[in-house]
């Protein structure tokens, strides 16, 4: 019945054990043993016989908190488990076997077997060859905002159909035409009929179709976290289909005293006004280390004051309008909502006088982290500037958001470079950069900024099934 897969002998069945041993009732947190915090307890029962073996303490709402406390506080940067090395981490788990492989008997009464499954799934032998096969999901969704409306439906498409998958994608409303063009690019191109299929539409007739829809097997959407909790909801409760999301982002960056002061400024002005500040990726908290706070604040206001605004295909201009009325009315309801909450604001603020949606680029000093527009995705061309004492302070306020898109760190000194990258809690950290990405690299949030990655062999993975093929072999390899 199997192997050990090292050439030793099958472990031998254990001893059966007539009577049960019952050793541990209760609920295990932080290593240790307690009672429920209701006192309720759970009957269980020998299916061999029906005859009830123990009560087991049953947790609740109340112990499960205390479990998730326990669980958070080991997992928190600097904790010896985060500290472990993984080799140590590797010890423990061979560890753990060897005590399970002694304490066998007691295990396998506790399963209700004789142990033979534990036998089986330890390793077959070289009379079984096992390979994995690396297949297309199927009909891939996708879902696409209007900041930039090429790059993500290549950000979807292209990796779908590497994979060899089948797509139905949904440009947004504001930006169809792109998609469109593409639309005949691959059929010029020679992709089959059907391979890819673009359904021009609003997000809550065609995207929600897409969402729910019980032939699409995989769902990639990105826009705001809002609409992404409503792709993941319809998804579950439809096929479970998969869900990738690229969600918001409220994406700080950390200026050191040691820092080049100028390339951080252009940098930090660079993430918070590419695209009209219209990017998950905008820079939108800078933090700056009290010793060059003021002066970092005077040199982001010059920079910002000479930024060229205008018609978007001169090519002179680098600052053009914003999408549409609504996200031009929020971007200046936040503006106000910074005034009025007591930020500095140092420049812009203002909408253009002419015609257009365009609103000037905005710098806020003296902004404080309780303030909406420093906690809420603008989505717009406002920076917002911070001011910092501690390296460990300046940790704590940048991950103090429910969003985890990207984040920089601008200092001279390496190894405060690799620490501060490793504390914060971004799926990109820039160093002395922004916005530098690389097609290889995976791009994608932790926390309420997005589930999955895209980019590279990261989004290869997630769209394709993976499945292992196992063969039974008359003769030994
Ligand atoms: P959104 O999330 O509403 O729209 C993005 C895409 O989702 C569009 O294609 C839209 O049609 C679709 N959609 C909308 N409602 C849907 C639903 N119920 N079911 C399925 N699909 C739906 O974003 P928005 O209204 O264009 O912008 C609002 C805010 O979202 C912005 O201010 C910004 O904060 C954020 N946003 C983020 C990104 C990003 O890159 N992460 C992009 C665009 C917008």
């Amino acid at each position: 019945t199997g192997a050990n897969g090292d050439g030793s002998p099958p472990m031998p069945f254990p001893q059966p054990v007539k009577v049960q041993e019952i050793r541990h009732t209760k609920i295990f947190i932080n290593n240790e043993w307690h009672t429920s915090l209701k006192g309720k307890t759970f009957q269980t029962f020998n299916p061999a016989t029906g005859v009830q073996i123990c009560e087991v303490e049953e947790a609740d709402k109340a112990d499960v908190d205390k479990a998730v406390k326990a669980a958070r506080a080991a997992c928190q940067r600097g904790s010896p488990w985060r500290r472990m090395d993984v080799s140590s981490r590797g010890r423990l788990l061979h560890k753990l076997a060897d005590l399970m492989e002694r304490d066998r008997a007691l295990l396998a009464v506790s399963c209700g077997c004789n142990a033979s499954c534990c036998c089986v799934v330890a390793s077959p032998d070289d009379t079984f060859m096992c390979f994995t096969r690396h297949e297309p999901v199927g009909v891939c969704g996708a879902i696409i905002p209007w900041n930039f409306p090429l790059l993500m439906f290549m950000w979807k498409v292209a990796p779908a159909l590497c994979c060899g998958n089948t797509v139905v994608i949904k440009p947004a409303e504001q930006t169809p035409l792109t998609a469109l063009h593409v639309g005949s690019l691959i059929k010029e191109a020679g992709f089959p009929p059907g391979v890819v299929n673009i359904v021009p539409g609003f997000g809550p007739t065609a995207g929600a179709a897409i969402a729910s829809h019980m032939g699409i097997d995989k769902v990639a959407f990105t826009g705001s976290t809002k609409v992404g909790q409503l792709i993941k909801e319809a998804a579950a409760k439809s096929n479970l289909k998969r869900v990738t999301l690229e969600l918001g982002g409220k994406n700080p960056c950390i200026v050191f005293a040691d820092s080049d002061l100028q390339l951080a400024v252009e940098e930090t002005q660079k993430g918070a006004f590419f695209n009209q500040g219209q990017c998950c990726t905008a820079a939108s908290r800078v933090f700056v280390e009290e010793q060059v706070y003021e002066e970092f604040v005077r040199h982001s206001v010059e920079s910002a004051k000479t930024i060229v605004i205008g018609d978007p295909l001169d090519p002179r201009t680098s600052h053009g309008p914003q999408i549409d009325q609504k996200q031009f009315d929020k971007i200046l309801e936040l503006i106000d909502s910074g005034k009025k909450e007591g930020a500095k604001l140092e420049c812009g603020g203002v909408a253009m006088e002419d015609t257009g949606l365009y609103i000037q680029p905005t710098v806020f000093s003296h902004v404080k982290d309780h303030m909406r527009i420093a906690k809420e995705e603008i989505f717009g061309p406002v920076q917002c500037i911070f001011r910092f004492k501690s390296q460990q302070e300046a940790i704590e306020r940048a991950n103090s958001t429910e969003y985890g898109l990207a984040s920089a760190v601008f200092t001279r000194n390496l190894d405060r470079a690799l620490s501060v990258s490793a504390a914060l809690e971004t799926g990109t950290v820039w160093v002395n950069c922004y916005n530098a990405l690389h097609a290889q690299a995976p791009f994608g949030g932790y926390k309420m900024s997005g589930n999955g990655r895209e980019l590279g062999e990261y989004a290869l993975a997630e769209y394709s099934e993976v499945k292992a093929v196992t063969i039974k072999l008359t003769e030994a390899l």
